[in-house]
């Protein structure tokens, strides 16, 4: 069962019941799940986790979703990476990379939407839908195939092909909008008004976030329950990076681990930064902006948890950097080439980041350091595609040899 006792808004506090609602009615704040930590202290320990499944539901106590419901196509226990070759090159001791583009459709959205789509058929929804700037259309797609739900997903136009063929082979209804991201938002807003859908990020969005807290949770757990003392998180709408430190303060609270002492980082692209140049102006105010980058998973020009990233870069005492966009290329490369990793443009930003902070100082050599890989590069292919070649040889010895260039 799920130990949820409602919704809360984050702003004034006022209490909901656990709906498919996501605003407060009286100030618009952002609704959050409560739960009753009291019973969930009595029977949660490091043993009951350790012998749940292998994927995010292990941690279906800190869900507000029923495991007995589970949309379940194995979301989670991605391979926490210890560095070798990157952490030689930076200088690094404790070096770690979570590759989370190996989940079911190839990003960390996965997780999110396997909470998401279980709370919507709890509350008895038949058709799940999105705004998407590419995984997630992927990942409501497929857990709707799964669970048997109709599907629509929303996504920009301008996407990459390989994200458009990635969530219409699972067959939803696929509408490209002839706008940006943030329009793609204000049309589903409007449409989940009007029509009676589980919309991921939207309507179910308190419950929908919850499930970022596993990547929290899971890395925790891999280093031998313990929390990091840095995190790189790529942002759009700073969801992942406000639920990966709520979840790691959750598993303190619960005494799963000791306090916290993690410093949280955002990594964006320049072409879409609006939460690192508000960390840099020293502001919480995010001002949107019209993105133009590479990075069009983190394409988000105003992001509704902007304001909640930077509340908790502040809490962590972390920071926030911007890649320039001509080395979110040189990022994905060197990441295949040093660790045999191959991720799309965000985990490219995330490289990019590291590198800055740690030739700045910001992340020291003996720390142990969690590099957040959330999404698969063999989406993105067209971002590479000039800068990496193969040899053209005829089939013969000779042509092989000069080719070699020995
Ligand atoms: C959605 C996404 C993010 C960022 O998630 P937010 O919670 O919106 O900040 C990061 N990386 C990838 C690959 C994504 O698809
Ligand atoms: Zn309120």
């Amino acid at each position: 069962m799920s130990y949820v006792k409602g919704l809360f808004c984050r702003e004034c506090g006022r209490e909901y019941p656990a709906e498919a609602i996501n605003a407060c009615d009286f100030c618009f704040g952002p609704l959050e799940v409560i739960y009753d930590y009291d019973s969930i202290k009595k029977i949660i320990s490091r043993d009951r986790i350790a012998s749940g499944p292998n994927s995010i539901w292990r941690y279906h106590d800190l869900l507000p979703a029923d495991i007995e419901n589970a949309v379940d196509i194995n979301a989670g226990m991605t391979p926490l990476i210890r560095s070798h070759n990157f952490a030689k090159s930076l200088g690094l001791e404790n070096l770690y990379f979570k590759n989370d583009s190996v989940n079911p459709s190839f990003s960390f959205k996965d997780r999110v939407v396997a909470v998401a789509s279980t709370k919507a058929l709890e509350f008895g929804f038949d058709t799940l839908a999105c705004a998407s700037t590419g995984n997630l259309a992927g990942s409501v797609a497929a857990h709707a195939a799964r669970a048997g739900m109709r599907s629509f997903v929303f996504i920009p136009a301008d996407l990459e092909p390989g994200k458009i063929l990635g969530s219409a082979v699972y067959g939803p209804n696929i509408m490209a909008v002839d706008g940006s991201y943030d329009d793609v938002n204000r049309l589903c807003s409007e449409i989940a008004d009007n029509y009676p859908w589980a919309f991921v990020n939207i309507n179910m969005r308190p419950y929908y976030a919850e499930g970022s807290k596993t990547l929290g949770f899971e890395v925790a757990e891999q280093l031998g329950w313990k929390a990091p003392d840095n995190c790189i998180v790529p942002v759009a709408s700073g969801a992942l990076l406000t639920k990966i430190w709520k979840g790691l303060n959750e598993l303190a609270s619960l005494g799963l681990i000791d306090p916290v002492k993690t410093k949280m980082f955002a990594a964006q692209a320049e072409g879409c930064s609006p939460v690192v140049t508000a960390f840099d102006a020293n502001s919480f105010n995010v001002r949107p902006v019209k993105p133009n980058t590479i990075a069009k998973s983190l394409a988000i020009g105003n992001p509704a948890d902007g304001y909640y990233a930077l509340r908790t870069i502040e809490e962590s005492i972390g920071g926030a950097w911007a890649v320039r966009e001509d080395e979110v290329a040189d990022g994905i490369k060197e990441l295949a080439e040093k660790e045999g990793i191959f991720t799309e443009p965000a985990g490219g930003v995330v490289i990019g980041a590291l590198k800055h902070l740690v030739e700045t100082g910001q992340i020291k050599p003996s720390e142990t350091t969690v590099a957040y890989i959330t999404g698969n590069g063999y989406k993105t292919q067209e971002v590479v595609q000039d800068i990496v070649r193969p040899n053209l040889i005829k089939p013969t010895m000779s042509s092989f040899e000069s080719s070699m260039k020995l």
